[in-house]
């Protein structure tokens, strides 16, 4: 069964995609599985014209391979609405109305969505007329990565003021559209940090599925794609860990709604249309991510890290893959040793999940060595 890389299409590969696209790969091919790429350039305004391109001939190139076409998410749209209009069909309880019995660890959810005080009457999916200046002003301060928990101004006015919505959608107020989030807990296992437990009302919120220029959103798409691709092996950076829990969430609501994977275009998914989807075990691994000397992530405008500039000082596919190895762990204690150069065929020989947990710090990426391993 399949992992996949799943780039955003905004620049040539580098280092940190690299060593995220790596330790997918050595996971998918070390079981004898197949590896599909996604190209996730629904964020249309976020892709730069000809990136995916250039990244399918860098992964050619550093011998990180797939099978099969790759899937464009901007040739989606359809799957995404149709997706998003099986969900609208249902209430937050039917959402959750069975407890995660999938065998890839996700325990019977804790509390449940009756303790809700609106429980029963929300929808999963409601519109958001909110401006974002009106949710940071309703918005508890936050502390951490990517997610803002919404305040529920909508989901309130929804069940107080139901016709209030209705007229406003009549009027074709500005609004995007949102998932309502269970007061419960989500817990899985991950391959590198083991157990993970995130309840979806209080650190996740109410996210955005439709945005309001019509774009759907990253969480909705790649929740849609995994389950309709049959992607059973997710690796990806750490950041996206308690994305995971809220994307088990809209998997199993999209499976009660009856959402069903599109034509067999994909080389995996079984002719005979066997694909369960609900009965599939599904693989998370999230990596550490990897900082500068000064703990700051490596933003992908750092251009030294980037393979044409790379590639331009003379940069072997060797010597990238043997320091993304390294950087995953795969040659050995990271204080102790060097990265040498490795074919993504020799990583596979070492590759093991042991040892990358071995060491679950953030990496941190010396400009100097590195600028020494390269001879830059
Ligand atoms: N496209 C995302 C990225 O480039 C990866 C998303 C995922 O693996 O779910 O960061």
């Amino acid at each position: 069964m399949p992992g996949r890389f799943a780039p955003t299409p905004s620049g040539r590969m580098h280092i940190g995609n690299i060593y995220a696209m790596l330790g997918a790969w050595l996971s998918a091919r070390s079981r004898g599985d197949g590896m599909l790429l996604r190209i996730e350039d629904i964020d249309e305004p976020r892709v730069v014209p000809g990136a995916a391109k250039l990244m399918m001939d860098d992964l050619h190139w550093l011998g990180l391979d797939w099978d099969g076409d790759p899937v464009f998410q901007s040739a989606r749209h359809d799957l995404y609405r149709e997706a998003l209009h099986c969900l609208e069909n249902l209430t937050i309880d039917d959402a959750y109305d069975s407890p995660f019995d999938e065998r890839n660890d996700h325990t019977p959810a804790v509390g449940s969505a009756a303790n809700n005080a609106i429980a029963g009457t929300t929808p999963l999916i409601y519109p958001c007329f909110c401006s974002r200046a009106d949710i940071r002003a309703a918005s508890a301060p936050q502390e951490g990565d990517r997610f803002t928990v919404y305040p529920g101004t909508c989901r309130r006015l929804i069940a107080s003021e139901p016709q209030r919505a209705k007229q406003r959608l009549a009027n074709n107020d500005r609004h995007s559209m949102r998932i309502a989030t269970a007061d419960t807990t989500i817990t899985f296992h991950d391959e590198v940090f083991g157990t993970q437990q995130y309840n979806l009302a209080h650190d996740i919120g109410d996210i955005i599925v439709r945005r309001s220029d019509g774009i759907y959103s990253y969480q909705l798409a790649v929740t849609v794609d995994d389950l309709d691709m049959g992607i059973t092996d997710i690796v990806r950076g750490r950041d996206l860990l308690r994305s995971n829990a809220l994307q088990i969430y809209i998997r199993k609501a999209l499976i009660n709604a009856g959402f069903k994977p599109s034509e067999p275009t994909q080389p995996f998914h079984p002719a005979d249309g066997s694909n369960k989807p609900d009965d599939v075990t599904i693989s998370y691994a999230h990596l550490p991510l990897i900082d500068n000397a000064a703990g700051q992530r490596l933003a992908k405008r750092e251009r030294s890290l980037d393979l044409g500039i790379l590639t331009a000082h003379g940069a072997t596919a060797q010597q990238i893959i043997g320091y993304c190895a390294w950087l995953l762990g795969l040659q050995g204690d990271l204080k102790h040793t060097k990265p040498q150069p490795m074919s993504a065929d020799e990583a596979l020989g070492v590759f093991s999940w042991d040892a990358v947990r071995a060491n679950t710090s953030d990496r941190t990426l010396d400009q100097g060595e590195f600028n020494a391993y390269f001879g830059l």
